[in-house]
Parts: structure tokens; sequence; C-alpha cells
């Protein structure tokens, strides 16, 4: 009884090559293109409609090789590039705009990272920049050495540098908030622009390009409202980003009833699922790598694949790993 899916997930989808930021990680256009055929191939697109569906009555069967991609962060990728190849094809996508990028013109802490790394060659660079801000701010936070933090945080990962790994993390997530902040602000005003609205406008979707592809059959689901890991805050904040992000899906005519939650960053917990069942969230994704599995999964916590772990050509044979999850 299929009660599986595969949703796989998308963030930048562009030209790099052409693009003034090529070292920008992401999916190359063609390689979408010959990514979704591949899929018309090999799987059963259904829409998230029939997922909801699905997912609330006991027993209902999904095609087999069911498939559904969705699109992270809001990118202005995903109405110039995914929207006209979806379309011909008469395949949904889901797309999950962080509210507040959107509506007050602002890059998200995450952007203005991959935007300073693909602007700077030597990350040595951005290093020396972040171990001065630590020593000024050493006494006034409580703060460590520099080098006990590149020791504990530069761990080499499965697509970036030991470099990388340490600026990306010490920048999310590795200094008290209000630092961490600022210490982003100051590299992105001054390795990539100052102009942080104009930025923003080029960078994402706006309101009414949200609006076009939800009239034409696309779904647009929450991201939250300040794109943060939604399971390091308090309740009374949870609620605050989860009602606002509900308003601004409200302002571009999405079904309230039936809506779906994309946890930035994939963070999420209990106190988060309460609040998302009361305001009648149907589903939940989540960035755990997997086939997403309605028998097993909670509906508010489903598993994706990200675009890599899937050909990017249309001939291409199902090797062993993808028939392993062609489910
Ligand atoms: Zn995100």
């Amino acid at each position: 009884m299929p009660r599986k899916i595969t949703i796989v997930m998308y963030h930048f989808v562009r030209d790099l090559k052409h693009s003034r930021y090529p070292e920008i990680k992401g999916l190359e256009l063609q390689d979408f293109v010959g990514q979704v055929g591949y899929m018309r191939a090999h799987y059963t697109p259904i829409t998230m409609e029939e997922l909801i569906h699905a997912a609330h009555t006991k027993g209902y069967e999904l095609p087999p090789k069911a498939l559904l991609l969705t699109f992270d962060d809001g990118y202005i990728d995903h109405f110039t590039n995914v929207f006209p190849v979806l379309d011909r094809y008469g395949i949904q996508g889901c797309f999950f705009p962080p509210a507040k990028a959107i509506t007050k013109h602002l890059v998200l802490d995450v952007n203005k990272i991959h935007f300073v790394l693909a602007s700077v060659n030597d990350t040595t660079r951005i290093i020396q920049t972040i171990f001065s801000d630590i020593r000024e701010n050493q006494s006034g936070y409580s703060l460590d050495r520099p080098e006990s933090y590149y020791e504990k945080l530069a761990v080499a990962g499965r697509y970036d540098t030991a470099d990388v790994v340490f600026i990306k993390r010490i920048l999310q997530k590795g200094l008290p908030e209000e630092l961490r902040a600022r210490m982003v602000d100051k590299l992105f005003a001054e390795f990539v622009t100052g102009d942080e609205a104009a930025f923003a406008r080029e960078l994402y979707m706006d309101v009414e390009q949200l609006e076009c592809m939800r009239r034409n059959g696309m779904f647009i689901g929450s991201h939250g409202y300040d794109h943060y890991w939604l399971d390091s805050l308090s309740k009374e904040e949870q609620e605050r980003e989860i009602d606002l992000s509900l308003k601004f899906l409200g302002g571009i005519g999405c079904d309230l009833e039936n809506w779906v939650m994309c946890y930035p960053y994939g963070g999420y917990n209990d106190s988060l699922l309460s609040i998302l069942d009361m305001r009648g969230c149907r589903i939940g994704l989540s960035v755990s790598v997997g086939i997403a599995d309605m028998e097993r999964e909670n509906p508010l916590a489903l598993s994706r694949i990200d675009t890599n772990d899937l050909p990017k050509r249309s001939d291409a044979q199902p090797n062993e790993w993808t028939r392993k999850i062609m489910v």
C-alpha cells in the first residue's frame, strides 16, 4: 500500500555560470530542466493538496513513485526559472518564502553569509575580520579566544571546507545573537553591498509574483517570518513567528485551512508542533534526509531529499542508489 513520497528540496536554481555570483551553491538551471525530465520519466508528480488529503485519510494510497517538489527561501529564481518549466509540464511546485525578507526587503542572514562567501576568494580575509571582531568584543560578551572557536567549529563537511564550515557556524549560531547579527551585517556591507534593500529586491520574489504563481496552481506555504531556528525560540516567540507568517500567506490568498509549514534549517520542537496543531497546519517539512513515509512519520515532520540526491539528466538511468530511493 503506497504511502510513501519523495519530497525534493531546492534552494537556488539559476544560470550560475553566467551570473554575478557563480560561487553560490545552487542548481544550474539546465540541470534543473534535466532533472525535471528525469522525474517525468521515473516518477509521478502529485500536488500538495493530494498529499494533505493522503496524510489525513487513513489508508489513502498515493500513486507509486509519488513525487513533490519544494523550493525554500522565496528566491527570484523560483519565479523566473522554475515556475515556467513546471507550468509547461503541468507539475506543481511548493514554494516557502520567508515573510519578512519579502515584505521588508531585507536579506536573510543565511543569504548574507552565502554572498559574503561567494564574493571573497580567500576565506582567510573573512576569518581575519571575524577573529578581530571576537577579540574586540571578548570582554563585553565574555567570549572565548577566537582560536578556540575555530578549533571547535572548523570541521570539513560533506560539501564545505573546514574554513567555510567555521564561517557559517560562527556567524549562524556560534556567538550571542546581537553580536552575531552585527558581524554578519558588517561583512555583508564590506564584501557585498551597502544597499541591502536593492539587493533583497533582486534576490527574492515579491508578493505579486507569489500571487501569480498561486493563481496558476502552484502551492505557497509558510517558512516562518524571520527565518529563525524555531526550536531556539520561546513559545510566545514561536506563536508570533507562525501568526505573522500566516498573515502574510492570507495576504497572497492562500488557504489558511490547509496550510503547510517548512521549518527554516529544519528546526522544530514539541512546543512548536503543538502550536502548529492548534493553528490547523496540515503538513510539516523537515530537512531530515529520506523518503517521507506516512505510515511511520508524523505528518508535521516529513523527510525530504536534496536535489543533489537525484540525477540531473533526462536520459539518465537510475543507478543502484537512485533505484533504492525510488518507491
Ligand atoms: Zn530557509
